[in-house]
């Protein structure tokens, strides 16, 4: 999947979240959601000194875990609890489960070659690869990740997020603006 459409994910899971704690979204909170959802593509990063098609050898190891996922967590827990004395479980959760659909995500993007994600390593090599829902990203070289096939991938991902976001983006401002209200509007 692409950087694109693991940033949509992770704005739909947020979406989510809001709707269904009644809390009102707030932008800022998109860059460490974004984050978090991009993190386990960290492993693409020796592209830059290795480049490609080499740096896909790196590429959905580790970083692709269950393991990442539990490490990540801790880190950023305990950073949290350094700087405000407290736990926080919403924290703890994100940190989990954004990179967690991340590796989910990549599990149903089509893959060639077979790829998989190695979601028990280190203590299983076995690939997971789950019938394809997303199409495949293209990294052989840097002309192919701005090639039209990758371009095509990235908007069949915008296209099967977008009537989710649209809705929860409807539920949120119905939410937040209370009926009485709309009508004096419309006045
Ligand atoms: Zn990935």
């Amino acid at each position: 999947m692409s950087p694109i459409g693991h940033s949509l994910a992770g704005a739909t899971i947020y979406l989510v979240y809001t709707t269904l704690r009644k809390k009102q979204p707030r932008i800022t909170m998109l860059i460490p959601v974004i984050l978090l959802s991009n993190l386990p593509d960290l492993d693409l990063v020796p592209a830059l000194w290795e480049g490609f098609p080499r740096a896909n050898n790196f590429h959905q190891g580790f970083t692709h875990t269950f393991v990442f996922c539990l490490i990540l967590t801790f880190i950023i827990s305990v950073g949290q609890w350094v700087r405000a004395g407290k736990w926080d479980r919403n924290i703890m959760a994100a940190a989990f489960f954004l990179p967690a659909i991340h590796i989910f995500a990549d599990a149903l993007t089509l893959s060639d070659p077979y790829y998989g994600v190695m979601l028990l390593y280190p203590f299983s090599s076995e690939t997971f690869l789950l019938p394809p829902i997303f199409l495949s990203i293209s990294r052989d070289s840097l002309r192919d990740l701005f090639s039209l096939s990758n371009f095509r991938s990235t908007v069949h991902e915008v296209l099967i997020f977008l009537p989710f976001l649209t809705w929860l983006l409807y539920l949120t401002y119905n939410r937040m603006v209370p009926a009485g209200s709309k009508e004096r509007h419309h006045e």
